[in-house]
């Protein structure tokens, strides 16, 4: 019988786990943190803030303000001044968790990848192709007695 016991990922306090790896403490600082930055960056004054000038006028970490943002959770549609940390390269980005240019990195690599993995399967085929030749070729050849 498990209980699903765990140490929340935040705090590290004992809860029982019912979704997310948090106890309902953080769940509930969480929510209040987000408030906080929603209504700050909502605030007309503070349409061209930064990341950094909204985790000092919240008191919430950029971390956060990164995961509400990735979450889907906090939009900066509004607030183009808004960019955090690609995760890759750590240059701003304002879409995702990886900017345009790491974006257009590993779009290429998976480019190069697929050329790669089609050359390797023309090779297998070649080989496939010489060894049955071959294979037929010592099939038609008289046996030694
Ligand atoms: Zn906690
Ligand atoms: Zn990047």
């Amino acid at each position: 019988m498990s209980l699903n016991v765990e140490n929340c990922v935040r705090c590290g306090s004992l809860f029982r786990r019912v979704r997310q790896p948090l106890c309902p403490n953080c769940l509930k600082k969480i929510d209040e943190e987000y408030e906080k930055c929603y209504k700050f960056i909502r605030k007309k004054e503070n349409r061209a803030c930064n990341v950094h000038e909204l985790s000092e006028g919240t008191g919430v970490s950029l971390q956060q303000i990164t995961t509400f943002i990735l979450e889907g959770r906090l939009s900066i549609d509004n607030n183009p001044n808004i960019e955090y940390a690609c995760k890759s390269c750590g240059g701003p980005t304002r879409s995702g968790s990886l900017c345009q240019k790491c974006v257009g990195n590993i779009k290429k690599m998976a480019g190069y990848m697929q050329e790669d993995k089609q050359r390797q399967e023309e090779l297998v085929e070649e080989e496939r192709r010489s060894k049955s030749g071959f294979y037929q070729v010592g099939r038609d050849e008289p046996r030694k007695s």
